[in-house]
């Protein structure tokens, strides 16, 4: 599958050194397997170790565990791994998701556990959604039971969990009799993946979206994460955080998609002219270029209010819907640029459309964002 060169158009908005050594990286260890993983929808446990042995699977870990404390560089490492390979990103996206809870909100005897082994490269993933629960998980059918010994009991099945096959350490909500609470789930005895039936997606392709059966999983008292029945909060504002990534990935795909058009125009010929001469198809450029530097402004500014954790919940949903939605746009636009090489199998612009859509309802989907982002202006003109 080939791959066009990386326009100069958007310069990096982090230190230049951090984003020679990420380009250096992408390179070598991504770029090259990007079309592999998504058409063999395996998961790329070389890429993520590769990520590990860099240190970028620590970016947002506390320091003392090599976490650098900046999100605008973890935006642009997603940026980038969303300009190559989403399927990696989504790998290091849930294993960042699993951290963050923890980080957040676990206890430090859990973080003690489980922290150096996330600095090793652990792989995680983060299990909200069940069966009958998406959107709303505000009930689950998944039950942990606390026993007399402070211990708890978890059983039940979850669904759709990317980066399942690989991961070690599943957070995950379940209902307690306070309401909804997290868990931190290592996968073991009780713990049952398998592929469901709606497992395998269009896009976001890093191995099927596993299915997890929970039979008698008996978790220590500490792996609760935070306080019983504040799960669905707890994860909001994992969420929040992850739509910065998500943001940060599809504006990369957007990216990809303009750059692969762009040299595909300016190299195909068509009534005595290249393509990109018509002033129609300039046009195009135009308006994507507007619609891709006005996404990736609000995923850094979202990032931003990440670092100085101010109104994530505004800057996050705005920069997810914006983003997502140009991603789509873009790769639509880019494909119907190429002609029917952006329609052929050795091409990327179909993978790029895939993904692009599939993150308008993975992780929060644009209707939820759009609800979000009105329940903020309401509230201000109430206040
Ligand atoms: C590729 C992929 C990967 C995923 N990975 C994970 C994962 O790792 N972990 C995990 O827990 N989950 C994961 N999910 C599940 C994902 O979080 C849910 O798909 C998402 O939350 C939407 O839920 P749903 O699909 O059940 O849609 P539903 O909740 O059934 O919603 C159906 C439609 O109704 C709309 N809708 C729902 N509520 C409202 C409302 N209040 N107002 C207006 N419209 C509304 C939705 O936006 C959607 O358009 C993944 C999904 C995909 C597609």
């Amino acid at each position: 599958m080939t791959s066009s060169p990386v326009s100069g158009f958007w310069k990096p908005l982090v230190e230049s050194d951090f984003v020679e050594r990420l380009d250096a990286f992408l390179l070598e260890h991504v770029a090259p397997h990007a079309a592999r993983i998504d058409r063999e929808d395996v998961y790329p446990m070389e890429i993520v170790k590769a990520l590990a042995q860099a240190g970028f699977t620590r970016s947002i870990l506390p320091t003392q565990y090599g976490g650098h404390g900046d999100f605008r560089k973890t935006i642009a490492l997603f940026e980038g791994l969303g300009y190559y390979s989403v399927s990696s990103a989504v790998s290091l996206i849930s294993i960042f998701q699993a951290q963050t809870m923890l980080r957040l909100f676990g206890s430090q005897d859990l973080q003690d556990i489980y922290m150096p082994k996330f600095a090793e490269g652990m792989p995680g993933a983060y299990s909200l959604t069940e069966e009958r629960h998406g959107s709303d998980i505000r009930k689950l059918d998944t039950k942990a039971v606390q026993n007399p010994d402070g211990s708890w009991t978890l059983n039940g099945e979850k669904s759709f969990i990317t980066s399942g096959g690989g991961a070690e350490l599943i957070v995950m909500l379940a209902e307690t009799p306070k309401g909804v609470s997290a868990f931190a789930v290592p996968y073991g005895e009780g713990c049952e993946k398998y592929v469901g039936v709606h497992s395998a997606t269009m896009g976001l392709r890093n191995g099927p979206h596993v299915n997890m059966r929970l039979t008698d999983v008996h978790l220590p008292a500490n792996h609760l994460i935070g306080a019983e029945g504040k799960g669905v909060r707890q994860a909001a504002m994992t969420l929040s955080f992850s739509r910065t990534c998500t943001a940060a990935i599809s504006t990369g795909v957007a990216r990809a998609a303009f750059d692969g058009a762009l040299y595909r125009a300016h190299g195909r010929m068509a009534f005595d002219q290249r393509v990109l001469d018509f002033q129609g198809i300039q046009w195009y450029f135009a308006e994507m270029f507007c619609d891709i530097e006005a996404a990736r402004l609000l995923t850094y500014r979202s990032a931003d209010a990440l670092n100085e954790n101010d109104d994530v919940d505004r800057y996050s949903s705005v920069a997810k819907l914006r983003a997502c939605r140009t991603a789509t746009d873009v790769a639509l636009q880019a494909m119907q640029i190429c002609g029917a090489y952006g329609t052929s199998d050795s091409t990327p612009y179909a993978r790029y459309l895939r993904d692009a859509k599939t993150y308008e309802i993975g992780a929060g989907s644009a209707e939820i964002m759009k609800n979000t982002i009105a329940k903020y202006i309401i509230r201000g003109l109430e206040e």
